[in-house]
């Protein structure tokens, strides 16, 4: 790898023709048979028909705001803002927002410690403040006056203060920044407190394409200079740190031979077979290294992604984002923003990795950077959002393009009077149905355009007719089957009590339409252990009846009238079994179970009833009882960082994988919670929930009183949450690309179907796209996701999303245009799918080699020269580096023989269903401190960098990443804090086992508890709250989400893996 060329190894994300959708990288063979992929040739479209007309379609960035009310809903609220204009919507289409000096957002905030200027950053903020450039020299430390070329390799971290062009900088110990275009420097914003400050710039701030605003420059960085062995740290997730004599030395004392180092020398032996848990590891103080002591690399002068969210927040914060310009990006997932959809669906909806895709397949070749849309199609709104409009064409259906069956959106121009309409999509031209024909305005609009979803906003439903429903039958309203494992460890556990009870009050709630009063979903119990036993529980019984099927072989459901039912109709005799259930194994002895004919028994009744719907397993053991899909324990540790380690993830198949089919078949989503006290096997149990869109929960070790709560917590979410079944979803795009690669908890039987058995709004698929011609920068790219569904009430429905992107041939576009979030959500998905196939060792270097490669591809294109010891990011993918490491550090991905095989499964098919929000938040932690904070605002206080650094002794720090929270606790934390929270004279009295805070009248108490409960409430997973001291030991398990640090279980620590790219990439530019 290191001695790769520049373009060498071809990213996983650039499907080659029969390489099977990971070319060279990840996987030459098919990708995973269950999902489709693009293999043969491009198909284009066919040739245009005879009359098509050849001027572009107008694209929705020409699209003016609707008139300030809309008229669909004069309750759209805008939060007292306005919508945002846009005079010059061409101009602006890249910078949608309005432009903003940095100075505004940065005013806000303290300047920095003095301290924090002298150093490192002392040139840079010289040269952003200086009136003239900059020259004054850095501190004279012997390092930083070395030229690079007569540095030691090792130095390249060390700060270069050669003066570049570079302008906007935000980067730590740069070189004085000077815009070439500009005269006197912009002012950057102050870097001390928020070290890696906004996008200074408001002028084009480099010399290459010209810039509408804000950064385009880039984050250069003067090399973040390492302190320590720096690739000690680097453990094993990627490549492999160079040796001693290479990186590791520090300090111009260890100077080799001027010059650049030697690549191979460096990398190359090095690379295969560094050890876990590298000796030394990280040492803890300059002291311990060789070399003479060297100036620690200030850690805030790195990119920090809380510095990133907050300038996001205070840019964009609270403001109205309208979706009538054609590329525009959106606010960051974390920025709290009201949508107003004016024409592109909503960022809740869709996010896409670039907002301006290049021209052509070369150029996104070269630069590697994937191109992927995140779409969350049933995605909640906020309540100050305009709920989907529902329209209803009656017995016609839906207006589809003859050609390629796109649906009537703001792509489609009209033309001929309003007679015909050309699509947006494969550009023919058809004719507008009589009952839909309407005249055109003097601008060649539909006069009806604002009273018409469907032409004028980015998402909309339509009533799907009979020839959308199965059998061309109106569906059935779903039904959901609770199935419980009554086997011995859930009944002495008192789990099976725990289920029965919340369901009484469950049931109450079950979902339905908004509007419609009481819930039409159709309920179902079974309990099972090796056998099942169904429950009759028909509103005429006055006793439930129980009906068992001890032949597990060929299952069949024993009754059909009565199991399924009404719940209000039902609710007198369902009651009483809840009561009986437990009362009825207490005394079990069995402690084997059976598991697929389960999901058969669930998707038996489905049929019967001719409906979808989804099953609630309980379970807390393998399968091990004589049946279809009985598992055997196939944990093997000695596998781990071995080839055959991706067999661990991979599940058994036969039985498991027909199941899938047959559930997806019939819209049976199956959700499983999962008990357990040993290895279960989860990569196969997980299988059919990862393959219908449902959710696998897991409870280590399960105590009711310990973690009951959190388990009853994750239930209500899961029954109550909006969902549609029996969905298939396609992705359809203009010409010149095209949807080739899926990710998701979904089933695909050819390459453009997606089917999902359920998909709930928490669920997201991620979708690559690849060219087959040359994109037109005048019409840009337009993609519509089409999602066909049963609601909850059991209308069958088309949610349709539409999105129009920029197109460029200028990279410098695209980069400008990416987001970081998103492109995230891609590499986790891709790589979590990639290790199914693939060593990990493999995949992390692909991870490793492709990020360097995309960020020199910018070096090389789209950055003004400077010098090589410079590490420059381009302003939106300026943190992406912290994300990729903290991704190879993910249990999946770390190959840890510490982690446990099920715990590693289970978060892989986590990541395959996550949105852009939710792998953000896993990747990259928030650790807020609470000890200081103002008790009387009601904002939540600010998180800092997620690292062991930032912890004090006498504080208090909340950490969460959507799954895991904790409260940690410094041992010298002030007595009184102590009495404030915990009630207790001190720390020392503290119980082990806490997962709750005592309820205390003081205000302290008050907001910290509700922090905690507004976190718990906002994510999609409930989290068991862990409360851990300082020093403790289960202080570990909170210390492996310190991501910015070295990981626990092998990893780099941040620093060290910039300074690692770095690397790789001055190798690639040479
Ligand atoms: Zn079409």
């Amino acid at each position: 790898m290191s001695q790769q060329g520049y373009v060498a190894a071809p990213p996983y994300s650039q499907a080659q023709p029969g390489m099977g959708g990971y070319q060279g990288g990840f996987g030459g063979g098919p990708a995973q048979p269950l999902y489709g992929h693009y293999g043969g040739p491009p198909q284009a479209f066919a040739a245009p028909p005879a009359g098509m007309m050849k001027s572009p379609v107008s694209s929705a960035a020409g699209m003016p705001p609707p008139p300030a009310s809309n008229q669909y809903n004069p309750n759209v609220q805008q939060n007292g803002a306005h919508p945002q204009r846009y005079p010059a919507p061409q101009a602006a289409s890249v910078y949608g927002q309005p432009l903003q000096s940095p100075y505004n957002s940065m005013a806000s905030m303290a300047p920095p410690p003095a301290q924090q200027l002298t150093n490192q950053m002392s040139s840079m903020n010289l040269g952003n403040y200086a009136p003239g450039p900059m020259q004054s020299p850095p501190p004279p430390t012997s390092s930083v006056q070395q030229p690079f070329q007569t540095s030691p390799p090792q130095a390249m971290g060390q700060p270069q203060m050669s003066p570049g062009p570079q302008s906007p900088h935000m980067s730590p110990q740069m070189s004085p920044q000077q815009s070439p275009m500009s005269g006197p420097p912009m002012g950057g914003p102050p870097m001390g407190g928020p070290p890696m400050g906004g996008p200074p710039m408001g002028g084009p701030p480099m010399g290459g394409p010209p810039m509408g605003g804000p950064p385009m420059g880039g984050t250069p960085m003067g090399g973040p200079q390492m302190t320590g062995p720096p690739m000690a740290g680097m453990g094993r997730p990627f490549p492999g740190p160079p040796g001693p004599g290479g990186f590791q030395q520090p300090g111009p004392g260890a100077a080799g031979p001027p010059g650049y180092p030697q690549q191979a020398g460096q990398f190359g032996g090095n690379m295969a077979g560094h050890q876990p848990g590298m000796p030394g590891a990280f040492p803890g103080a300059p002291g311990g290294m060789a070399g003479p002591p060297q100036k620690k690399l200030d850690p805030d002068s790195i990119p920090s992604i809380t510095q990133v969210i907050e300038d996001d927040q205070v840019k964009r914060g609270g403001q109205v984002y309208s979706t009538n310009i054609r590329g525009q990006i959106p606010p960051l997932v974390t920025t709290d923003f009201t949508v107003q959809d004016q024409g592109n669906a909503s960022p809740r909806f869709m996010r896409c990795t670039t907002y301006s895709l290049p021209c052509t397949a070369d150029l996104a070749k070269q630069c590697q950077v994937p191109l992927a849309s995140i779409i969350k199609p049933l995605a909640n709104l906020p309540e100050n959002e305009t709920p989907l409009y529902v329209v209803n064409h009656g017995e016609t259906g839906p207006i589809r393009c003859n050609r390629c069956k796109a649906y009537m959106c703001p792509y489609m121009q009209f033309i001929d009077g309003g007679r015909r309409y050309q699509c947006g999509f494969c550009n023919c031209v058809n004719e507008v149905p009589v009952f839909y024909f309407q005249h055109l305005d003097h601008m060649g609009r539909r006069v009806d355009f604002y009273e018409r979803p469907e032409l004028s906003l980015g998402s909309y439903e339509f009533v799907a007719t009979l020839d959308y429903c199965k059998n061309n039958k109106p569906p059935n309203p779903p039904a959901y089957i609770f199935m419980i494992d009554v086997s011995y460890n859930n009944i002495k556990s008192g789990l099976v009590k725990l289920i029965c009870d919340e369901l009484k009050n469950l049931l109450e709630h079950l979902p339905s339409e908004e509007g419609v009063e009481a819930s039409a979903i159709k309920v179902g119990f079974v309990t099972y252990n090796k056998v099942l036993h169904f429950y009759n529980v028909k509103s005429a019984l006055a006793q439930p009846q129980m009906m068992v099927v001890s032949d597990t072989a060929e299952m069949f459901v024993p009754l059909l009238d009565g199991f399924l039912v009404n719940y209000q109709d039902s609710r007198a005799v369902i009651s009483n079994l809840l009561d009986q259930i437990p009362d009825m194994f207490a005394d079990t002895n069995e402690s084997e179970t059976v598991f697929v004919p389960v999901i058969q028994a669930g998707v038996e009744a489905f049929k019967a009833a001719e409906c979808s719907g989804k099953l609630f397993i309980f379970q807390s053991s393998m399968p091990t009882a004589e049946a279809p899909g009985k598992l055997k324990n196939r944990d093997d540790k000695k596998l781990v960082n071995t080839d055959k380690e991706k067999t661990l993830f991979q599940p058994q198949k036969g039985v498991y994988e027909q199941l899938s089919k047959e559930c997806v078949a019939q819209g049976c989503c199956v959700d499983l919670f999962l008990f357990p006290n040993q290895y279960m096997d989860i990569a196969t149990m997980a299988d059919v929930p990862s393959h219908t869109g449902g959710s696998v929960y897991k409870y280590n070790n399960f105590q009711v009183e310990t973690d009951g709560e959190h388990f009853l917590r994750d239930l209500r979410k899961d029954v109550q949450k909006s969902i549609g079944f029996d969905a298939i979803m396609r992705v359809r795009t203009s010409t010149g690309f095209r949807a080739t690669e899926f990710f998701g908890a979904i089933h695909m039987n050819n390459t453009t179907d997606i089917e999902m058995a359920a998909v709930d709004c928490d669920k997201a698929l991620t979708v690559e796209f690849k060219h087959d011609d040359t994109l037109s920068e005048e019409t840009g790219a337009h993609m519509q996701c089409a999602l066909l569904y049963t609601t909850i009430n059991g209308q069958r429905r088309l949610r349709i999303h539409n999105l129009s992107l920029n197109c460029s041939s200028q990279l410098s576009e695209l980069y400008k245009s990416c987001e970081t979030d998103s492109l995230i959500n891609f590499f986790s998905k891709s790589a979590c799918r990639a290790i199914l196939n693939q060593p990990l060792k493999t995949v992390r270097e692909i991870l490793v080699n492709q990020t360097a490669h995309m960020l020199a591809c910018y070096r090389k294109n789209c950055a003004s020269p400077s010098a090589a010891s410079q590490l420059i990011l381009p302003d939106a993918m300026k943190v992406f580096p912290v994300y990729i490491n903290s991704l190879m550090k993910t249990a999946p991905l770390v190959g840890s023989t510490e982690l446990s095989t099920d715990d590693r499964a289970h978060q892989r098919l986590l990541i395959m269903g996550m949105g852009v929000e939710e792998t953000q938040l896993l990747l990259y932690p928030r650790l807020t401190p609470l000890h200081n904070m103002d008790v009387s605002i009601k904002t939540h206080p600010a998180p800092v960098r997620c690292s062991e650094e930032r912890l004090t002794d006498s504080g208090m720090f909340l950490l969460e990443n959507g799954h895991s929270m904790f409260l940690w606790l410094g041992q010298a934390i002030p007595p009184d804090l102590v009495q404030n929270i915990f009630n207790l004279p001190s720390l020392a009295h503290l119980q082990g086992n806490m997962c709750a805070l005592p309820e205390l009248d003081n205000p302290l108490s008050n907001k910290v508890r509700a922090i905690i409960n507004d976190l718990i409430e906002k994510r999609p997973n409930s989290m068991k709250l862990h409360i851990v001291r300082q020093k403790d030991k289960p202080e570990m398990v909170f210390r492996q989400f310190l991501v910015e640090d070295k990981g626990l279980h092998g990893g780099a620590s941040y620093m060290d893996f910039l300074c690692y790219v770095h690397r790789e990439i001055r190798q690639l530019l040479t």
